[in-house]
């Protein structure tokens, strides 16, 4: 009975003493609504589908992409956002076009460049063959994605891209790589990987914040659905 006594006051100092330690050492994590397919409460929507105010050319005129049932369809040139964001997790939705013309790179190509300097490639690799690393999903010509989780042309499949910016030294130097991760049609392609611009972009010069790019390959790509929350 003894041992008894002095053990359980123990135990409920020690929790007591644990539960106070998380307290002081954590915040509580924000509460924020969202529903599975919804757009948290806490995000800002990059589009709609009802029009391109956040949108602009790379050279600042007006985007001028075709609103199409609730999308946006590539046209005249790639698009970037008006605003820059640093560390994201960004949400969109993207449409190859149905049926399937042309063949490898020349099938439903685009993408979407973080930062306007890493590409996330946007492909129609539904049984159909290209390099590894230039498929959908893939960063371009750096990482093949880890699986093809590509649906058929003509059905909405979605990129969550979880990116983290490259630290920078005073002088603008890489200190630590940015990093990404992107999930397509819910299913893990790319794993906290660390990039370097990826080329073909709008600038090799590695941001703390930047834009961000949708590419015009001359396919009729469709996108919808965009929201992003800066982290
Ligand atoms: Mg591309």
């Amino acid at each position: 009975m003894r041992g008894k006594r002095t053990v359980f006051p123990l135990l409920a100092a020690l929790s007591l003493l644990t539960f106070t330690l998380c307290l002081s050492r954590e915040q509580a994590p924000r509460v924020i609504s969202a529903l599975p397919c919804d757009v948290p409460s806490d995000a800002l929507v990059l589009f709609d589908g009802s029009n391109l105010e956040n949108w602009q050319n790379r050279d600042g005129s007006a985007a001028n992409w075709k609103l199409v049932d609730g999308a946006m369809e590539v046209n005249e040139g790639s698009i970037v956002t008006k605003q820059n964001f640093g560390d994201m997790q960004l949400h969109l939705e993207f449409r190859m076009p149905a049926p399937a013309v042309g063949e490898g790179q020349d099938r439903g190509n685009s993408g979407v460049y973080i930062h306007g300097n890493y590409e996330i490639q946007v492909l129609d690799s539904y049984e159909n063959e290209t390099y590894f690393d230039g498929q959908c999903a893939a960063v371009y010509k750096a990482s093949p994605p880890l699986v093809n989780a590509c649906r058929p042309p003509g059905i909405w499949q979605t990129y969550d891209i979880i990116f983290h910016a490259a630290e920078l030294d005073d002088a603008g130097k890489v200190t630590k790589k940015a990093t990404v991760t992107v999930l397509q049609n819910g299913v893990l392609v790319q794993d906290n990987l660390e990039i370097s611009p990826t080329g073909g972009a709008m600038g090799n010069q590695e941001l703390k914040k930047g834009p961000i790019m949708l590419q015009d390959h001359n396919h009729p790509v469709r996108f919808r659905n965009i929201w992003v929350r800066e982290l």
